[in-house]
């Protein structure tokens, strides 16, 4: 069974005052739980946290939430992967945000995706839906919800130059767009649905046993409340969190529940 992960996406959120307590008191709240925690600070604080979080539990990790592809260069106000691996293990790439504000294309994904992987960093690559669809049912598909195509050419665009051998060291994270930052969170049923779906494509691109292995977590809205309807589906392996991260108590709470739902 795939472990769940747990991502907490800070967004441009925290002054290190706050994220010294913020992440100081997870990593004295999860050593024991059975699951997998990558914190996602603001670049800026990484190398803080990183100091704080080196003798930090083994299921406790540090992620980048963007990065750009090439190594070096003239690049004003970017980061690279060979500066992120310095101080995190992880990075999110494709978030909604970027794709939507910073108009951030899958090819541009892909092209971090693969530097991610040369770098050894493993890239979390966020795909979703904008509009909330209806359970309105495919013919000849009847168990299959009907999802934006641009949702499932996401995946496909992100992931296009990435070989079978690197696929299952990737992370996927299916964020509706629709359900992030709303408190409209997508219920468990919905998001298992489209994340079979999702499943199924990787295992047209990388076959069965390798699209197995990889993780895929939803994300949108997520909190200690409903965090359990989303990990008690098998086809979920973890969520992905961004406003309820940033509440210690919340976030620890979202971690043992998550730890207690599989
Ligand atoms: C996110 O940052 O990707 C996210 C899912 O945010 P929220 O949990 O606040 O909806």
């Amino acid at each position: 069974m795939r472990r769940p992960i747990i991502v907490g996406n800070w967004k441009m959120n925290t002054n290190l005052a706050d994220a010294i307590v913020l992440a100081t008191s997870v990593k004295n709240a999860v050593a024991d739980l059975g699951v997998e925690i990558i914190l996602c600070p603001p670049f800026i604080w990484l190398y803080p946290l990183a100091e704080i979080l080196e003798k930090s539990p083994s299921n406790l990790k540090l992620g980048a939430q963007n990065m750009w592809f090439a190594e070096k260069g003239a690049m004003t106000g970017e980061v690279s992967p060979n500066m992120v691996k310095v101080l995190a293990k992880y990075v999110i790439l494709g978030h909604s945000e970027r794709r939507s504000n910073f108009l951030e294309d899958n090819n541009l994904i892909c092209d971090k995706v693969t530097a991610a992987l040369e770098n050894g960093l493993t890239p979390i690559v966020c795909v979703g839906e904008k509009h909330k669809r209806s359970l309105a049912k495919k013919p000849g598909r009847p168990n299959k919800l009907v999802t934006e195509n641009d949702l499932f050419s996401q995946l496909k665009g992100s992931l296009k130059n990435i070989s079978r051998n690197d696929a299952d060291k990737i992370i996927i994270a299916y964020e509706p767009v629709w359900a992030i930052g709303t408190g409209d969170a997508a219920t468990g049923g919905y998001a298992a649905e489209v994340i079979k779906d999702l499943r199924d494509i990787l295992a047209d691109l990388f076959g069965g046993p390798v699209s197995e292995r990889i993780h895929i977590l939803y994300g949108g809205s997520v909190d200690s409340e409903n965090v359990r309807e989303f990990v008690f589906q098998p086809e979920i392996d973890g969520v992905l969190v961004g406003g309820a991260s940033l509440k210690a108590k919340e976030f620890i709470k979202i971690c043992r529940e998550a730890a207690g739902g599989r």
